[in-house]
């Protein structure tokens, strides 16, 4: 991993601190572009996200701590997809409390099973659409009766 690659994955996720930015995917570049000035490239994972919007200010911060100048684009196209967050951060994610999405699933499988974190029960239901946050639903297990975070697809 790369110097630049380490400081970002300094920076947590704002919605789930567990999961460093890195981890999660959304880092799709980062390299110098002169003696002490940096390039990132980041895809949000939600648009609709408020939270995403802090990151590029945090990006900015910590290379300034470290005597980067950075510079941070925000690229949209290819959109990010739950397939970039790597093995590491769906298994803090399940031990977080929260389902990951199973990779290749997307928003029209929505018969894919939501696995309970606790018990790993299939037999759940989607409680609310939209979780605690836009990108998470909140599911309820049918068999221990617990209450848990999905991580949508998109
Ligand atoms: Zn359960």
């Amino acid at each position: 991993m790369n110097h630049l690659l380490e400081l970002l994955s300094q920076i947590p996720d704002p919605e789930i601190p567990v999961i460093n930015i890195v981890e999660l995917g959304i880092v799709r570049d980062a390299k110098m572009i002169s003696e002490n000035e940096a390039e990132i490239v980041i895809t949000p994972t939600y648009s609709a996200c408020p939270a995403m919007f802090n990151i590029e200010e945090d990006i900015i911060k910590l290379f300034r701590e470290n005597g980067i100048s950075a510079k941070v684009i925000t690229k949209i196209s290819p959109v990010w997809t739950t397939d970039w967050m790597n093995d590491e951060a769906r298994e803090k994610l399940r031990d977080y409390g929260i389902t990951p999405p199973e990779k290749g699933a997307n928003e029209n499988h929505l018969n894919v099973p939501k696995k309970c974190p606790r018990c790993g029960s299939e037999n759940t239901r989607e409680i609310s659409r939209f979780g605690s946050t836009l990108c998470k639903a909140t599911y309820q297990c049918n068999n221990c009766l617990e209450p848990f975070d999905y991580f949508k697809c998109h």
